[in-house]
Protein backbone atom coordinates (compact mmCIF):
# COMPACT_ATOMS: atom_id res chain seq x y z
CA UNK A 1 0.00 0.00 0.00
CA UNK A 2 1.48 3.54 -1.04
CA UNK A 3 2.00 5.92 1.76
CA UNK A 4 0.42 9.16 1.93
CA UNK A 5 2.53 12.53 2.20
CA UNK A 6 2.73 14.45 4.74
CA UNK A 7 0.69 13.96 8.54
CA UNK A 8 0.39 17.13 10.78
CA UNK A 9 -0.20 16.41 14.32
CA UNK A 10 -1.48 19.07 16.47
CA UNK A 11 -1.58 17.52 20.22
CA UNK A 12 -3.42 20.64 22.35
CA UNK A 13 -3.00 19.11 25.94
CA UNK A 14 -4.75 21.26 27.97
CA UNK A 15 -3.23 23.01 30.96
CA UNK A 16 0.29 21.10 30.39
CA UNK A 17 2.38 23.33 31.69
CA UNK A 18 6.12 24.61 31.00
CA UNK A 19 6.66 23.80 34.87
CA UNK A 20 5.54 20.37 34.56
CA UNK A 21 6.93 19.56 31.12
CA UNK A 22 10.16 20.56 32.41
CA UNK A 23 9.48 17.60 35.88
CA UNK A 24 7.61 14.98 33.99
CA UNK A 25 8.83 13.15 30.83
CA UNK A 26 6.69 13.41 28.38
CA UNK A 27 7.57 11.74 24.51
CA UNK A 28 11.08 12.52 25.37
CA UNK A 29 12.06 10.31 22.34
CA UNK A 30 9.75 11.68 20.27
CA UNK A 31 9.43 15.78 20.97
CA UNK A 32 13.13 16.55 20.44
CA UNK A 33 12.27 20.17 20.22
CA UNK A 34 10.70 20.86 23.80
CA UNK A 35 10.47 24.81 25.00
CA UNK A 36 8.32 27.00 27.05
CA UNK A 37 5.37 29.09 25.03
CA UNK A 38 4.08 32.29 26.23
CA UNK A 39 0.17 32.20 27.23
CA UNK A 40 -2.28 34.67 27.44
CA UNK A 41 -4.10 36.24 30.75
CA UNK A 42 -7.37 34.73 30.69
CA UNK A 43 -8.33 31.14 30.87
CA UNK A 44 -9.30 28.91 28.12
CA UNK A 45 -11.85 30.83 27.18
CA UNK A 46 -9.21 33.69 26.12
CA UNK A 47 -6.49 31.40 24.83
CA UNK A 48 -8.15 29.00 22.93
CA UNK A 49 -9.37 31.60 20.23
CA UNK A 50 -6.01 32.84 20.70
CA UNK A 51 -4.81 29.60 19.30
CA UNK A 52 -7.29 29.09 16.93
CA UNK A 53 -6.95 32.81 15.04
CA UNK A 54 -3.22 33.93 15.94
CA UNK A 55 -4.76 37.54 17.36
CA UNK A 56 -4.86 38.73 20.69
CA UNK A 57 -7.63 38.68 23.01
CA UNK A 58 -8.90 42.39 22.04
CA UNK A 59 -9.32 41.89 18.87
CA UNK A 60 -10.85 38.55 18.43
CA UNK A 61 -12.99 39.59 21.56
CA UNK A 62 -12.77 36.55 23.89
CA UNK A 63 -11.99 36.66 27.47
CA UNK A 64 -14.22 35.02 30.35
CA UNK A 65 -17.74 34.21 29.77
CA UNK A 66 -19.96 36.83 31.65
CA UNK A 67 -20.31 40.35 31.00
CA UNK A 68 -22.67 42.44 32.72
CA UNK A 69 -25.07 43.69 29.89
CA UNK A 70 -28.43 44.07 30.98
CA UNK A 71 -30.27 44.84 27.91
CA UNK A 72 -28.92 42.07 26.36
CA UNK A 73 -28.98 39.19 29.03
CA UNK A 74 -30.61 36.38 27.79
CA UNK A 75 -31.13 35.22 31.04
CA UNK A 76 -34.22 36.70 32.79
CA UNK A 77 -36.66 34.13 32.66
CA UNK A 78 -33.96 32.77 35.46
CA UNK A 79 -34.33 35.17 38.10
CA UNK A 80 -37.79 32.64 39.66
CA UNK A 81 -35.28 30.16 40.05
CA UNK A 82 -33.40 32.46 42.79
CA UNK A 83 -36.45 31.63 44.59
CA UNK A 84 -36.20 28.31 44.72
CA UNK A 85 -34.44 26.29 47.54
CA UNK A 86 -30.80 26.84 47.26
CA UNK A 87 -30.21 23.26 48.50
CA UNK A 88 -31.75 22.40 44.87
CA UNK A 89 -31.35 24.54 42.24
CA UNK A 90 -27.67 25.36 43.47
CA UNK A 91 -26.53 21.53 43.54
CA UNK A 92 -23.24 21.16 41.50
CA UNK A 93 -25.37 18.75 38.99
CA UNK A 94 -28.78 20.50 39.07
CA UNK A 95 -26.82 23.85 37.82
CA UNK A 96 -25.16 22.11 34.91
CA UNK A 97 -28.06 19.88 33.81
CA UNK A 98 -30.23 23.63 33.91
CA UNK A 99 -26.96 24.87 31.90
CA UNK A 100 -27.52 22.56 29.22
CA UNK A 101 -31.47 23.14 29.20
CA UNK A 102 -30.66 26.86 28.75
CA UNK A 103 -28.11 26.68 26.32
CA UNK A 104 -30.49 24.58 24.28
CA UNK A 105 -33.20 26.70 24.44
CA UNK A 106 -31.25 29.10 23.19
CA UNK A 107 -30.18 27.70 20.48
CA UNK A 108 -26.32 28.32 21.37
CA UNK A 109 -23.28 25.53 20.58
CA UNK A 110 -20.73 27.43 22.18
CA UNK A 111 -19.40 25.65 25.68
CA UNK A 112 -22.42 26.97 27.98
CA UNK A 113 -22.19 26.62 31.76
CA UNK A 114 -24.34 28.64 34.51
CA UNK A 115 -21.52 27.89 37.29
CA UNK A 116 -22.54 29.74 40.26
CA UNK A 117 -23.49 33.09 38.93
CA UNK A 118 -26.25 33.73 41.50
CA UNK A 119 -29.85 33.69 39.93
CA UNK A 120 -30.65 37.45 40.88
CA UNK A 121 -27.25 38.49 39.16
CA UNK A 122 -27.49 36.33 35.97
CA UNK A 123 -30.57 38.79 34.38
CA UNK A 124 -27.86 41.61 34.34
CA UNK A 125 -25.25 39.46 32.57
CA UNK A 126 -24.88 38.26 28.94
CA UNK A 127 -23.22 35.32 28.09
CA UNK A 128 -19.70 35.30 25.23
CA UNK A 129 -19.51 32.12 23.83
CA UNK A 130 -22.98 31.46 22.28
CA UNK A 131 -21.18 29.77 19.21
CA UNK A 132 -18.88 27.20 18.92
CA UNK A 133 -15.23 28.83 18.55
CA UNK A 134 -14.55 25.49 16.00
CA UNK A 135 -16.83 26.35 13.83
CA UNK A 136 -17.17 28.96 10.83
CA UNK A 137 -18.19 31.92 12.40
CA UNK A 138 -17.79 31.22 16.13
CA UNK A 139 -14.73 33.90 16.91
CA UNK A 140 -16.91 36.98 17.66
CA UNK A 141 -14.13 39.00 16.14
CA UNK A 142 -15.20 37.58 12.91
CA UNK A 143 -11.51 35.67 12.54
CA UNK A 144 -10.47 33.04 10.18
CA UNK A 145 -9.37 30.11 12.42
CA UNK A 146 -6.80 27.76 11.61
CA UNK A 147 -8.98 25.29 10.15
CA UNK A 148 -11.00 27.74 7.30
CA UNK A 149 -8.14 27.72 5.01
CA UNK A 150 -8.61 23.86 5.01
CA UNK A 151 -12.36 23.71 4.74
CA UNK A 152 -12.19 26.29 2.13
CA UNK A 153 -9.39 24.33 0.16
CA UNK A 154 -11.18 21.20 0.48
CA UNK A 155 -8.29 19.43 2.51
CA UNK A 156 -9.35 16.71 4.42
CA UNK A 157 -8.82 16.90 8.26
CA UNK A 158 -9.65 15.48 11.83
CA UNK A 159 -11.16 17.42 14.58
CA UNK A 160 -11.84 16.24 17.95
CA UNK A 161 -15.21 17.40 19.31
CA UNK A 162 -14.90 19.10 22.73
CA UNK A 163 -18.25 17.56 23.85
CA UNK A 164 -16.94 14.33 23.74
CA UNK A 165 -15.21 12.61 26.48
CA UNK A 166 -11.50 12.29 25.28
CA UNK A 167 -11.36 8.49 24.77
CA UNK A 168 -13.62 9.01 22.13
CA UNK A 169 -11.93 11.88 20.51
CA UNK A 170 -8.61 9.85 20.58
CA UNK A 171 -10.38 6.43 19.13
CA UNK A 172 -11.78 8.93 16.17
CA UNK A 173 -7.94 10.04 15.47
CA UNK A 174 -6.82 6.48 15.68
CA UNK A 175 -9.12 5.60 12.90
CA UNK A 176 -8.97 8.71 10.79
CA UNK A 177 -5.37 8.34 10.78
CA UNK A 178 -5.23 4.54 9.85
CA UNK A 179 -7.33 6.08 7.04
CA UNK A 180 -4.73 7.67 5.24
CA UNK A 181 -6.41 10.82 3.93
CA UNK A 182 -6.34 13.44 6.20
CA UNK A 183 -3.96 16.40 6.23
CA UNK A 184 -3.96 17.88 9.66
CA UNK A 185 -5.45 15.71 12.97
CA UNK A 186 -5.97 18.27 15.60
CA UNK A 187 -6.54 16.34 18.82
CA UNK A 188 -7.94 18.32 21.83
CA UNK A 189 -6.97 16.43 25.41
CA UNK A 190 -9.11 17.93 28.09
CA UNK A 191 -9.22 15.74 31.10
CA UNK A 192 -5.38 16.67 32.34
CA UNK A 193 -6.88 20.40 32.90
CA UNK A 194 -9.66 18.58 35.27
CA UNK A 195 -6.68 16.45 36.97
CA UNK A 196 -4.76 19.05 38.08
CA UNK A 197 -7.78 21.38 39.10
CA UNK A 198 -8.82 18.41 41.21
CA UNK A 199 -5.45 17.33 42.76
CA UNK A 200 -2.99 19.90 41.95
CA UNK A 201 0.15 19.66 40.10
CA UNK A 202 2.28 16.95 42.73
CA UNK A 203 -1.33 14.84 42.44
CA UNK A 204 -0.66 11.15 41.77
CA UNK A 205 -2.84 10.81 38.88
CA UNK A 206 -0.59 13.59 36.99
CA UNK A 207 1.97 11.29 35.82
CA UNK A 208 -0.93 8.42 35.54
CA UNK A 209 -2.24 10.57 33.18
CA UNK A 210 0.25 11.76 31.07
CA UNK A 211 1.52 8.17 30.82
CA UNK A 212 -1.89 7.34 29.43
CA UNK A 213 -1.49 10.03 27.14
CA UNK A 214 1.59 9.03 25.91
CA UNK A 215 0.92 5.16 25.30
CA UNK A 216 -2.05 6.28 23.18
CA UNK A 217 -0.22 8.80 21.39
CA UNK A 218 2.50 6.28 20.30
CA UNK A 219 -0.14 4.43 18.87
CA UNK A 220 -1.79 7.23 16.72
CA UNK A 221 1.96 7.68 16.00
CA UNK A 222 2.64 3.90 14.96
CA UNK A 223 -0.04 3.90 12.57
CA UNK A 224 0.56 7.41 11.19
CA UNK A 225 4.13 6.38 10.22
CA UNK A 226 2.49 3.10 8.81
CA UNK A 227 0.67 5.46 6.36
CA UNK A 228 2.49 8.46 5.79
CA UNK A 229 5.79 9.01 4.83
CA UNK A 230 6.22 12.24 7.20
CA UNK A 231 4.81 12.80 10.13
CA UNK A 232 5.13 15.82 12.01
CA UNK A 233 3.35 16.26 15.51
CA UNK A 234 3.10 19.78 17.28
CA UNK A 235 2.21 19.23 21.10
CA UNK A 236 0.89 22.47 23.10
CA UNK A 237 -1.14 23.58 25.92
CA UNK A 238 -2.92 26.89 26.14
CA UNK A 239 -2.01 27.48 29.51
CA UNK A 240 -0.35 25.99 32.93
CA UNK A 241 -1.47 25.15 36.21
CA UNK A 242 -0.95 27.37 39.71
CA UNK A 243 -0.90 25.15 43.29
CA UNK A 244 -3.40 27.11 45.24
CA UNK A 245 -1.99 27.95 48.89
CA UNK A 246 -4.65 30.78 50.33
CA UNK A 247 -8.18 31.88 49.39
CA UNK A 248 -9.23 35.23 49.45
CA UNK A 249 -13.19 37.15 49.66
CA UNK A 250 -13.14 39.47 47.76
CA UNK A 251 -16.94 39.72 47.56
CA UNK A 252 -17.49 40.22 51.37
CA UNK A 253 -15.28 43.08 51.07
CA UNK A 254 -17.26 44.71 48.68
CA UNK A 255 -20.54 43.29 50.21
CA UNK A 256 -18.97 45.54 53.06
CA UNK A 257 -19.09 48.20 50.97
CA UNK A 258 -22.49 49.06 51.49
CA UNK A 259 -22.78 49.53 47.41
CA UNK A 260 -25.90 47.87 45.98
CA UNK A 261 -24.99 45.33 43.13
CA UNK A 262 -26.55 46.25 39.87
CA UNK A 263 -27.19 50.19 40.72
CA UNK A 264 -24.11 51.19 42.06
CA UNK A 265 -21.35 48.96 40.42
CA UNK A 266 -21.64 45.14 38.91
CA UNK A 267 -19.04 42.41 39.31
CA UNK A 268 -18.23 39.22 37.82
CA UNK A 269 -15.93 37.36 40.18
CA UNK A 270 -13.92 35.01 38.18
CA UNK A 271 -11.55 32.60 40.05
CA UNK A 272 -8.61 34.88 39.78
CA UNK A 273 -9.82 38.19 38.51
CA UNK A 274 -12.58 40.65 39.88
CA UNK A 275 -14.04 42.76 37.21
CA UNK A 276 -15.56 45.87 38.06
CA UNK A 277 -18.14 47.96 36.07
CA UNK A 278 -18.73 51.90 38.06
CA UNK A 279 -22.40 52.57 37.56
CA UNK A 280 -22.83 55.83 39.87
CA UNK A 281 -19.98 58.19 40.81
CA UNK A 282 -18.12 57.33 44.00
CA UNK A 283 -18.64 53.63 43.50
CA UNK A 284 -14.89 53.35 42.33
CA UNK A 285 -13.02 55.03 45.29
CA UNK A 286 -15.09 53.02 47.62
CA UNK A 287 -14.46 49.43 46.04
CA UNK A 288 -10.75 50.71 45.89
CA UNK A 289 -10.92 51.68 49.51
CA UNK A 290 -12.13 48.37 50.45
CA UNK A 291 -9.78 46.65 48.29
CA UNK A 292 -6.67 48.45 49.60
CA UNK A 293 -7.12 46.42 52.63
CA UNK A 294 -6.53 42.83 50.86
CA UNK A 295 -2.67 41.86 50.10
CA UNK A 296 -2.98 39.18 48.03
CA UNK A 297 -3.66 40.81 44.73
CA UNK A 298 -3.38 44.07 42.54
CA UNK A 299 -5.37 46.22 40.27
CA UNK A 300 -4.47 46.05 36.43
CA UNK A 301 -3.30 49.32 34.82
CA UNK A 302 -3.99 50.14 31.75
CA UNK A 303 -0.40 49.31 30.12
CA UNK A 304 -0.61 45.97 31.77
CA UNK A 305 -4.00 45.42 30.28
CA UNK A 306 -2.45 46.59 27.00
CA UNK A 307 0.66 44.87 27.11
CA UNK A 308 -1.20 41.33 27.76
CA UNK A 309 -3.61 42.37 24.99
CA UNK A 310 -6.67 42.76 26.93
CA UNK A 311 -7.34 46.21 26.49
CA UNK A 312 -10.80 45.81 25.24
CA UNK A 313 -12.97 47.81 23.16
CA UNK A 314 -15.67 49.71 25.38
CA UNK A 315 -14.25 48.60 28.15
CA UNK A 316 -16.45 45.38 27.59
CA UNK A 317 -15.21 43.10 30.68
CA UNK A 318 -15.14 45.46 32.89
CA UNK A 319 -13.88 49.22 33.85
CA UNK A 320 -11.06 47.69 36.24
CA UNK A 321 -9.56 44.02 36.72
CA UNK A 322 -8.23 43.62 40.17
CA UNK A 323 -6.07 39.74 40.05
CA UNK A 324 -5.26 37.80 42.23
CA UNK A 325 -1.32 36.61 43.77
CA UNK A 326 -0.72 33.29 41.81
CA UNK A 327 -1.74 31.02 43.97
CA UNK A 328 -4.02 32.69 45.53
CA UNK A 329 -8.40 31.80 44.76
CA UNK A 330 -11.53 33.93 45.37
CA UNK A 331 -13.52 32.05 47.12
CA UNK A 332 -16.27 32.10 47.23
CA UNK A 333 -16.26 33.65 43.14
CA UNK A 334 -19.08 33.07 40.25
CA UNK A 335 -17.74 29.86 39.29
CA UNK A 336 -17.03 28.26 42.64
CA UNK A 337 -17.84 28.45 46.14
CA UNK A 338 -15.27 26.26 47.81
CA UNK A 339 -11.25 26.25 47.04
CA UNK A 340 -9.81 23.62 44.79
CA UNK A 341 -6.11 22.77 44.92
CA UNK A 342 -5.07 23.84 41.49
CA UNK A 343 -6.60 27.12 39.03
CA UNK A 344 -5.00 28.89 36.33
CA UNK A 345 -5.56 32.36 35.28
CA UNK A 346 -2.87 34.33 37.13
CA UNK A 347 -0.18 36.89 35.63
CA UNK A 348 0.50 35.07 32.20
CA UNK A 349 4.66 35.67 32.62
CA UNK A 350 4.44 34.00 36.04
CA UNK A 351 6.44 30.79 35.59
CA UNK A 352 3.37 28.39 36.23
CA UNK A 353 1.47 29.91 33.69
CA UNK A 354 2.99 29.31 30.94
CA UNK A 355 2.58 27.33 28.10
CA UNK A 356 4.72 24.18 26.52
CA UNK A 357 5.30 23.51 23.01
CA UNK A 358 7.05 20.53 21.81
CA UNK A 359 7.34 18.92 18.24
CA UNK A 360 9.58 16.60 16.38
CA UNK A 361 10.44 18.81 13.17
CA UNK A 362 13.92 19.74 12.83
CA UNK A 363 12.67 22.86 10.43
CA UNK A 364 9.20 23.67 11.20
CA UNK A 365 9.17 27.47 12.45
CA UNK A 366 9.31 27.79 16.18
CA UNK A 367 6.41 29.46 17.97
CA UNK A 368 7.25 32.03 21.34
CA UNK A 369 3.90 32.14 22.29
CA UNK A 370 0.20 30.90 21.67
CA UNK A 371 -0.66 33.53 18.96
CA UNK A 372 2.07 31.82 16.41
CA UNK A 373 0.41 28.24 16.65
CA UNK A 374 -1.89 28.69 13.89
CA UNK A 375 1.19 30.48 11.81
CA UNK A 376 3.41 27.16 12.80
CA UNK A 377 0.61 24.67 11.97
CA UNK A 378 -0.44 26.51 8.30
CA UNK A 379 2.96 26.62 7.21
CA UNK A 380 3.30 22.80 7.85
CA UNK A 381 0.69 22.40 6.06
CA UNK A 382 2.21 24.34 2.95
CA UNK A 383 -0.81 27.00 3.13
ZN1 LIG B 1 -8.87 24.59 33.61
Amino acid sequence: MARAGRLVLSVFVDAFGWELAQRIPFLDDVLTHKAALGTVFGYSSTCDPTILTGVAPREHGHFSFFVYDPPHSPFAALRPMGLLPSSVVDRGRVRSWISKWVGRGLGWNGYFQLYNVPWNVLPMMDYIEKKDIYFPGGILGGQKTVFDPLRERGIPFSLSDWRRPEVENLARLEHDVGEGRIALGWLFLASLDAVLHAQGTRGAAVVDRLRWYEERLRRILAIAHERYEDVRIHVFSDHGMTDVKDTCDVMARVDATGLRFGRDYAAVYDSTTARFWYLRDGARERIEAAMAGEPRGRWLDDETLHAWGVDFPGHRYGDRFWLADPGVLIVPSHMGLKPIPGMHGYAPNDKDSVAFYGTNTPDAPRPSGLADLKGVVLSELGL
